[in-house]
């Protein structure tokens, strides 16, 4: 039985239950991170926590633990569990209120840590890549709910989400409210052009992707040109190559976009070359969780 850490204690997975008055239940009031274990290894730790209490000043929610603490946590969650491989889930929430909404009301956020395993796609999809479709649904705008904000509020996304379920893809993408490409449902997105890796800029509406950052950091170290750039869906479709990155799905190719394929329909040399760079970096670059 998987251990979960819930405010203070390591207890039984089927027994961790947080109460119905909190506002994460009620609201979706709360920040979140997902960080990978890789062989014993936390992939960039410090940069997942630091934007967790980025996160949680920007929702005004004063987290009661250090920094060093928050990243102990997770060292220990995987290490309690015996885990080497893991998906783990950080969660401060505002914590248990009464029914109105008033985030006053809540005297102590609940935090909890799960180490468990996520399987997102089948393996054959990172050799073949994945086809994916535009969703109708824009991301919410910068102005009412930031998509630089990892919170619990992700209605959002499982909208997109439902609807690429509805049509029989596993993802979908999403444009900002001027029609830009800005990033998936749980993934940034990145397109090819004449050699140049582009990917949309994060104020135009996408969460400021770990992952994100450690593509463009293979990309330059390998030379590749990077842009941040606004790009638009004629921009997608016609593009070179085309791949997605996050904690969970990693990194991932795209091969085709509602029904228009990108390039020849494979996955291009730059993306496997950021494929390749990407499964050589996540072994070394963390935190040990084991002496
Ligand atoms: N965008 C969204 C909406 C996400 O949920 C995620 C996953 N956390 C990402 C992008 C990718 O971010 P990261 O590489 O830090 O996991």
């Amino acid at each position: 039985m998987l251990k979960v850490y819930l405010d203070g204690e390591y207890v039984d997975a089927d027994k961790a239950a947080i109460s119905v008055y909190d506002h994460a239940v009620l609201y979706g009031d709360g920040v979140f991170e997902g960080i990978r274990a890789y062989d014993g290894i936390l992939f960039r730790l410090e940069e997942h926590i630091k934007r967790l209490y980025d996160n949680a000043n920007a929702i005004k929610l004063d987290i009661p633990l250090s920094m060093g603490e928050m990243s102990n946590i997770v060292v220990e969650t995987v290490r309690v569990n015996q885990l080497r491989d893991a998906y783990i889930r950080l969660v401060v929430t505002r914590g248990k209120g009464d029914l109105g909404l008033d985030p006053r009301k809540c005297l102590k956020p609940t935090v909890f840590c799960i180490a468990d395993k996520i399987t997102l796609y089948p393996p054959e999809m990172y050799e073949t890549g994945m086809k994916v479709i535009i969703s109708s649904i824009r991301r919410n705008r910068g102005d009412s709910i930031d998509p630089q904000i990892k919170s619990l509020n992700y209605l959002n996304n499982i909208l997109a989400k439902i609807e690429a379920n509805n049509l029989g893809y596993p993802e979908a993408i999403f444009l900002n409210q001027e029609g830009y490409v800005v990033e998936c449902t749980g993934d940034n997105i990145f397109i090819v052009k004449d050699g140049i890796l582009i990917t949309p800029p994060v104020e135009a509406g996408a969460l400021v992707g770990i992952t994100r950052k450690t593509a463009i950091e293979i990309a330059e170290e390998k030379g590749i040109k990077v842009q941040e750039r606004l790009f638009t869906p004629y921009n997608l479709y016609t593009a070179d190559e085309c791949f997605l990155t996050g904690t969970a799905a990693e990194a991932i190719p795209v091969v085709e976009v509602d029904g228009r394929l990108i390039g020849d329909g494979k996955p291009g040399p730059v993306t496997k070359l950021i494929l390749s760079g990407f499964k050589d970096v996540i072994k070394v670059k963390g935190t040990r969780v084991y002496e």
